[in-house]
Order: C-alpha cells, then sequence, then structure tokens
C-alpha cells in the first residue's frame, strides 16, 4: 500500500519572536550562569566566599526556573515547574542555613536546614506527577515504576539505612533524619521511572528534568554513604552535584522543547521486551537481597526466597504469552475490521479511510487519482442458474485475480454484493481505463461486468467523486453492459 506515514512534524516552535541564530540559543543563559556559577564553587576554597556562591547558585536557580514558570508563555505545565521553583527556594534557604550554622562553629547537621531540605522531596514528586498526569493511558506506566520503584527502596533500605541502624553513636534523632533522605530519595525514583515509562524522555527538555533528577539522587547518595564512611566534606564535588542538578532544571525549563506537547505512548498491551526484562530485575531483586543477607541457619527462608525468584520469573513468561497471544488477537481484529470475509478486499469502511487519504495526498501533491465502481452483469441469473455458491465462489476468484493485475497501491473494496469500487492512486483516466479494461476481461465464468470510472477534480469529495463514478455506472448498465464508461 502507497501509505503515506508522513506525521506532523515535532519539531519544538520557538517561544517568541523571531527565530534568529541568537534567539535559538538564548534558553543557554539561565543554566550557563547556573554552571559557571557551580564552576567558581568548585573551584574555590571552602569558606564564607564559597558558601556564599553556592547559596547565589541555588539563588540564581530558582529565579530561572521561577522566571520561566511564571512568565514563559506556552510552557507545558507550568504548575510543574512552579513546584519546583519552589523546591528551589526552599534548598537555598536550607543551604542558607547549613552554611551560616557550619561557618559559626554549629552544627549543621540535624537542624533545621534539614527541615528545608527535606520539604523539597515532596514538592518534587507533585511535580514530576504533574508533569506525567496529561492526556493518555497511563496505569501501566505507574505500576511498571512502582514495581521496580519498591524493588530499589528494599536494596535501597539495606544499603543507607540498616547501616545507620547499626551505628551506636547516632541520637535517635540522626537516626530518623538520616533515614529520612534515602527514604524521600526512594519516593522520588518511582516517580521519574513514571515518567520515563511513559516515554516522556523523547524531548530534550524532559531529558534534562531526568538528568538533573539522578544528579540529585546521585548527590545524595554520596552524601548519604560519604557521612556514613566519613570521606564527606563540605565544598567538594558532592556539593557540585547539587548545583549541577539545579543548572539541569533550568536548562529543562529555558529550552524549547518544554512548550512540546509529548504522548503517552504506553498502554497495558504495549509491553515491549525491554520492559519485561527491567520488570523481571526488579521482581526478583527483593528476593535475591534475602537469599544473599540471610545467614546459613536460615535454610528454609533461603529455600523460599530461591522458589519466589523462579515463581517471578515463571509469572513473567506467562505474561509474556498472554501478552503475546493479546497482540494476535488485536492483530486479526483488525484485519477482520478492515477486510470483506467473502473476498479478503477491503470493506466499505477502509476503503473510506484509504480515499480519504489518498484524496488528500492527491490533492497536496497535485498528483491524479482516479476511481471506478464496477457491477457484475446479471449476477442473479447467474445465481439462479449455477447456485449461490458458485456465484460466492467467482466473488472469491475475481477478488484474486483482479488484485493480482492491479498495481499494489491500487485498492480494491467490496461495497455491495456484486459491487465493488478501484481506487488508482497517481494514474489518470486514460492509463486507469486501460487497466480497467483488463480487469473486464478477467471475470471469470464467461460472465461480464460494467464499471463506471471517473478522475479527481480540485474541489471533489468521496461523495461526489464516487457519486460521478455511480453515474457513469448507470450509464454503462443502460447502453448495454459490459462496457466502461467515463464521467
Ligand atoms: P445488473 O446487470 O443490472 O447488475 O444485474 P444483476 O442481476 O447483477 O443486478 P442486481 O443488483 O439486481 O442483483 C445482484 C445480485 O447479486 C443479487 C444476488 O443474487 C447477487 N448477490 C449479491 N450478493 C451476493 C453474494 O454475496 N453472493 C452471491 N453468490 N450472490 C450475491
Ligand atoms: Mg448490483
Ligand atoms: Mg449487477
Amino acid at each position: 500500500m502507497n501509505t503515506d506515514k508522513a506525521t506532523p512534524s515535532r519539531q519544538p516552535e520557538p517561544d517568541s519572536s523571531p527565530p534568529g541564530h541568537e534567539r535559538r540559543l538564548a534558553w543557554l543563559w539561565w543554566p550557563g550562569i547556573c554552571v559557571i556559577l557551580a564552576g567558581l564553587y568548585i573551584v574555590l576554597p571552602y569558606g564564607r566566599l564559597a558558601s556564599g556562591v553556592y547559596v547565589l547558585t541555588s539563588l540564581m536557580a530558582t529565579l530561572g526556573v521561577g522566571l520561566a514558570a511564571y512568565r514563559r508563555r506556552r510552557l507545558i505545565q507550568p504548575a510543574a515547574w512552579k513546584l519546583i521553583a519552589i523546591a528551589l527556594f526552599l534548598a537555598t534557604l536550607g543551604h542558607g542555613t547549613w552554611y551560616w550554622l557550619d561557618l559559626h562553629g554549629l552544627t549543621p547537621f540535624p537542624s533545621v536546614a534539614d527541615v528545608f531540605y527535606l520539604a523539597v522531596y515532596p514538592l518534587l514528586v507533585a511535580a514530576l506527577y504533574k508533569l506525567g498526569r496529561r492526556k493518555g493511558r497511563s496505569e501501566g506506566a505507574m505500576s511498571d515504576a512502582l514495581l521496580v520503584g519498591i524493588s530499589a527502596a528494599v536494596l535501597g533500605w539495606v544499603l543507607l539505612i540498616v547501616p545507620y541502624s547499626d551505628d551506636p553513636s547516632l541520637t535517635l534523632g540522626q537516626f530518623l533524619i538520616s533515614a529520612a533522605y534515602p527514604i524521600a530519595d526512594l519516593l522520588l525514583l518511582p516517580m521519574i521511572l513514571y515518567l520515563v515509562f511513559l516515554q516522556r524522555a523523547r524531548v530534550l527538555a524532559n531529558l534534562f528534568l531526568f538528568s538533573g533528577m539522578l544528579s540529585y539522587l546521585a548527590a545524595d547518595l554520596l552524601y548519604a554513604h560519604g557521612n556514613l564512611v566519613g570521606w564527606y566534606t563540605p565544598g567538594g564535588f558532592t556539593d557540585s552535584l547539587w548545583l549541577l542538578s539545579y543548572a539541569f532544571f533550568v536548562a529543562a525549563v529555558h529550552h524549547p522543547s518544554a512548550s512540546v506537547e509529548t504522548q503517552a505512548e504506553t498502554s497495558n498491551a504495549q509491553l515491549s521486551q525491554r520492559r519485561i526484562v527491567i520488570l523481571g530485575i526488579a521482581a526478583i531483586l527483593v528476593p535475591m537481597l534475602i537469599l544473599f543477607q540471610t545467614g546459613t541457619k536460615m535454610q528454609i527462608v533461603k529455600v523460599a526466597a530461591f522458589a519466589s525468584i523462579v515463581l517471578f520469573l515463571l509469572v513473567l513468561h506467562r505474561m509474556r504469552g498472554l501478552l503475546a497471544e493479546t497482540q494476535r488477537q488485536a492483530d486479526a481484529l483488525e484485519r477482520l475490521a478492515k477486510t470483506d470475509p467473502l473476498t479478503g478486499a477491503a470493506n466499505r469502511r477502509e476503503l473510506s479511510n484509504l480515499l480519504e487519504r489518498e484524496m488528500a495526498r492527491s490533492e497536496r501533491l497535485d498528483a491524479p487519482l482516479s476511481l471506478a465502481f464496477l457491477d457484475l452483469d446479471h449476477f442473479k441469473d447467474f445465481n439462479d442458474t449455477r447456485g449461490h455458491s458458485a456465484g460466492d465462489t467467482l466473488l472469491r476468484e475475481l477478488a484474486q485475480v483482479w488484485n493480482a493485475e492491479m498495481r499494489p497501491s491500487d485498492v480494491l473494496a467490496r461495497v455491495g454484493g456484486e459491487e465493488f469500487v478501484v481506487v488508482f492512486p497517481d494514474t489518470d483516466i486514460d492509463r486507469s481505463q486501460r487497466v480497467l479494461e483488463r480487469l473486464l476481461e478477467l471475470v471469470p465464468y464467461g460472465q461480464t461486468c460494467s464499471a463506471g470510472l471517473t478522475q479527481r477534480q480540485p474541489g471533489d469529495t468521496e461523495e461526489t467523486l464516487m457519486g460521478r463514478a455511480d453515474q457513469a455506472l448507470y450509464l454503462a448498465k443502460d447502453r448495454g453492459r459490459d462496457r466502461i464508461v467515463c464521467a
């Protein structure tokens, strides 16, 4: 089928005003400032100046995101970006408090700074959720994200929280606040995965947002590990990772593609092989942990963990089979909905779809398009003398030989008992008349057929085009049948 696969372009439209070179790179200003300040922070020795630069960077990021969220026209989900701006503002307050306490010889952890820092997470979670909740089905993406997220949460618990709980030097308050960060990270992770599973990561703006979220998580994890093992000191690489994540957020909201609507493209039925592998790994991770963390005395727990790994894999294998079956059925259903069961030719609905597309294409490219209406002559007599099933056989064979004679891009549709329509894209009336003559000669069992032929004129609709061919067919019947009349 010569179908036109051109889809509307996904190119981001420029935000406003002329799309000159400077205009196209204008989005780099804000993230550029943040990156330069972050670089300055790394270079400076830790102290009053460096911490000032740190707070200034996060303030600039807050302003950068906030200005875009409140002022930029055509931004997708501005509410989500406002939440991110507020989150950055709270982080800025946290940084200010932390450095002030540290530089005055007071304990920055745990302190009121943690209240600001911890308030950032629910805002980020809400922002990501808002970015995900748009048109399109999303139940599948959410449950997949939770599956992977919960699995990662358990892994994170074992790696990040259990060590704190074993540390006798931590007070209860310190332990709770230390544990709150990895827990908050692990709430954030499913939300990031949710957007990835919704396939929103296809535009650059979202890719920046995910990179920002991931470097935020990475900074959190490094900080937790560094505190645990004792290598963390302020002013180093870990701190700059947070600043990097802010720069990514700013880049995301300023990039032109932040105003491009992306479609949710997953549904429950569309589980790719890759997705199944990811879900499989997530599902067996928890029993794996049990298997490797349990002491040798707990034989039964080990056996149960091993068994549940096998069970999960079997369930997934079964699911894959079911999905393949569903896909097969969906394909069969689609075929049924498009074709006539007796002859396998396109049915009226499919003809209408194809004709709409071909007429639009013909108009756009100024290419000719012809359409013929065909009706077997005295077919009632054929049925009456040879029997209805012989009539059916003729119709089946007719569709077969006609299809073999036509170009692959031509369309044969059965629109009534012994009535057919043939669409000839890219073909003028003279050339399609020659093809039609051959088709008429191919009618089996010595039967004949009449046809009305017409070519698309400017301003034609599906109805006017078909109407003209139908009129011509009437004339062909009137003039004695077994002939072609051109309208
Ligand atoms: P004309 O030359 O004027 O077209 O004569 P005709 O007999 O073909 O015209 P009419 O439309 O009156 O008859 C159509 C006949 O086609 C009626 C019916 O017996 C036959 N027919 C319609 N659908 C089917 C079908 O699915 N199978 C079979 N075997 N016959 C069908
Ligand atoms: Mg008829
Ligand atoms: Mg007929």
